[in-house]
């Protein structure tokens, strides 16, 4: 059981390590946001809106794409935050390995079998992209674009349900209101 007055603790120095690590890149997005500003979002959203107050999944939501997009060593998440957030921010990592196709057929097949920890944090990162598709899409997306990343973020997260209905509700409602959006543009 950790001490729960080092949780803020061990929440804040996630936020450093991955501001650290992502601290050349932007998002997608037309406004070019700081990459770090999307971790944040996601560990807000299983904060506040999914009522997680499991911090190795907060502290894996902070870390949840250094692996896949920076040079982190598996090994440096496994001294600094312990081998069950390493165990999570692995789940939460395509392999690089495969072609982009792939990785998202694959990211479909998986969902189901995931720990239900990981599913929380896929919910939100889900979550958190469609909300960025609608407020601030990556540039040169057509609406077909989006269209089509919205449908595949549906997949995904139908193999996920069960595991957070707040979080669930919330993609609902975002993906309701990017859809329309899209279909407006079009
Ligand atoms: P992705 O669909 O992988 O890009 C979306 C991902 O980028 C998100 O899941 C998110 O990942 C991240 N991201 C960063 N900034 C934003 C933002 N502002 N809004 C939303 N997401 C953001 O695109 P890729 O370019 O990597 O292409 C992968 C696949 O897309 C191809 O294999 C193909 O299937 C399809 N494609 C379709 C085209 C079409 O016109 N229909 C054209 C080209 C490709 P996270 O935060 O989790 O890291
Ligand atoms: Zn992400």
């Amino acid at each position: 059981m950790k001490n729960p007055q080092d949780i803020p603790g061990r929440i804040l120095e996630a936020a450093r390590f991955s501001a650290e690590k992502h601290r050349d890149q932007r998002r997608k997005g037309t406004g070019r946001k700081p990459y770090i500003n999307h971790p944040i979002e996601v560990a807000d959203q299983l904060w506040n809106e999914g009522g997680v107050r499991d911090s190795d999944v907060i502290v894996a939501a902070l870390l949840h794409d250094t692996l896949e997009d920076t040079e982190t060593h598996p090994e440096e998440i496994r001294t600094r935050f312990g081998e069950a957030v390493l165990a999570l921010v692995l789940e939460m990592s395509d392999d690089k390995r495969l072609p982009k196709q792939e990785r998202k057929r694959l990211q479909v097949e998986h969902a189901p079998f995931i720990s239900t920890r990981a599913k929380q944090i896929k919910l939100a990162d889900k979550c958190c992209n469609v909300r960025d598709v609608l407020e601030d899409p990556p540039e040169n997306w057509s609406p077909e674009r989006r269209r089509e990343y919205l449908r595949w973020a549906e997949e995904v997260v139908s193999g996920l349900r069960g595991a957070n209905p707040a979080l669930e509700e919330r993609f609902d409602l975002l993906l309701a209101e990017s859809r329309k959006r899209t279909e407006a543009e079009s």
